[in-house]
């Protein structure tokens, strides 16, 4: 018998975080369909070129190669920096776990930063403190949680100081800008992600960005098989097979041009959760920089009082409202224990006191109305 069928048709209509929106304007369908009439299904072809250099062009990155997923991209970078057995890797350890995966797929060692409270991302003391406990890091690898920029000119300055190679993990933050340039342009590589919960989304894939031309050729060796130019099939090196394909990459282009309109409802979204939240006791929201441009992935707020995550993620999740805690930082991971971690415990105080609240960018006003008086309701 079917009786989740038959509950769904009583409850309310489900709100989502933040779950993949199409164009209205049916760009992305144009291109799969130019991908069909061409039977250029796979391998590459038209869209994935196109793809990689619209995106390039977009956020002013010079080389851009589409791969299958952003932890992929991230793995490539760490490939291409040299990163290999026994290596230490300096990582933001308030993440996503697929910031840090890669770093054991090469084999190397991760030693986790904390963040600070003024922009969620790396604390560039607690980086500093890092580089000279492990003079030989090889790399540091950054990210920009939920479309907020980390504070790039110290975290620059530490890395050319110490001679690291800096990756940015910008999976979240496609078309967020630091005093007016794109993250992911400012370290050495960066690493985007079109996951199907992201702003803009191809299903699954990601992209890796540097200026370094012969570094991305690189990339696209090992990503393709690594395949030796032969007639036959030869391999000098271990490769992967990482590419995106070329119906995906239509997907792709075609959300590319709905970018700025999606970061638009985004930023809408946040601040209408602060005009009607904002006056209660107890509440901050993630913090907004005056040299930040945020995409607005999520929605993001802190509390400090009575009402705590768990009652706020309950409470919607009983009206059908999907809602989130704050990542869980790496240094509590089980699998990442007996790691170093460097810092204050400010990324496990924003994990306790976090939520990232509904940021689905097909949100009616209605919607966001129902969120807000569920979330008000706690404090009456
Ligand atoms: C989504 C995400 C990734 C991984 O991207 P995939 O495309 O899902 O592999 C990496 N880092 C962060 C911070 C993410 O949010």
């Amino acid at each position: 018998m079917d009786i989740s069928r038959k509950n769904n048709s009583t409850t309310k209509k489900r709100i989502y975080l933040s779950s993949p929106h199409m164009s209205d304007e049916g760009y992305e369908i144009q291109y799969i369909k130019e991908a069909f009439d061409t039977n250029w299904i796979a391998p590459l072809g038209a869209n994935v070129d196109g793809f990689e250099r619209e995106l390039a062009d977009r956020i002013g990155a010079k080389y851009a190669i589409a791969l299958s997923s952003g932890t992929a991209a991230i793995h490539m970078a760490l490939k291409a920096a040299g990163v290999g057995e026994g290596d230490i890797v300096l990582c933001q350890d308030l993440t996503f776990a697929a910031t840090v995966n890669p770093v054991i797929y090469q084999n190397a060692i991760p030693v986790f930063i904390d963040s600070n409270y003024e922009t969620w991302n790396i604390d560039p003391n607690a980086l500093e403190e890092a580089l000279k406990k492990y003079p030989n890091v090889k790399a540091v690898i950054i990210v920009h949680l939920y479309g907020l920029s980390a504070d790039m000119d110290p975290i620059i300055d530490l890395c050319s100081k110490y001679n690291v190679t800096l990756i940015e993990d910008a999976a979240e933050s496609l078309g967020t800008t630091y005093k007016g340039k794109y993250t992911g342009t400012f370290g050495d590589y960066g690493a985007f992600s079109f996951n199907g919960n992201k702003i803009i989304t191809t299903s699954g894939g990601g992209m890796l960005v540097s200026d370094d031309e012969e570094r991305i050729a690189k990339v696209r060796f090992w990503a393709t098989q690594a395949r030796d130019k032969a007639r036959h099939y030869q391999h000098s090196e271990i490769g992967y097979n990482y590419r995106m394909s070329n119906i995906v990459a239509g997907i792709g282009r075609g959300q590319l041009k709905v970018l700025d309109q999606r970061i638009a409802k985004k930023k809408y979204v946040f601040e209408f959760y602060k005009r009607e939240l904002g006056q209660l006791e107890d509440i901050n929201f993630m913090p907004i920089n005056e040299w930040n441009e945020p995409n607005y992935w999520l929605s993001c707020i802190t509390l400090s009082g009575k009402v705590k995550p768990l009652d706020i993620m309950e409470a919607l999740e009983k009206e059908n409202i999907e809602s989130r805690p704050v990542w869980k930082p790496m240094h509590m991971q089980p699998v990442y224990k007996g790691y170093d971690f460097i810092g204050s415990g400010i990324s496990e105080k924003l994990f306790e006191n976090g939520v990232c609240l509904p940021s689905d960018t097909k949100m009616t006003d209605e919607d966001l109305y129902r969120v807000c008086g569920i979330i008000k309701g706690l404090w009456k």
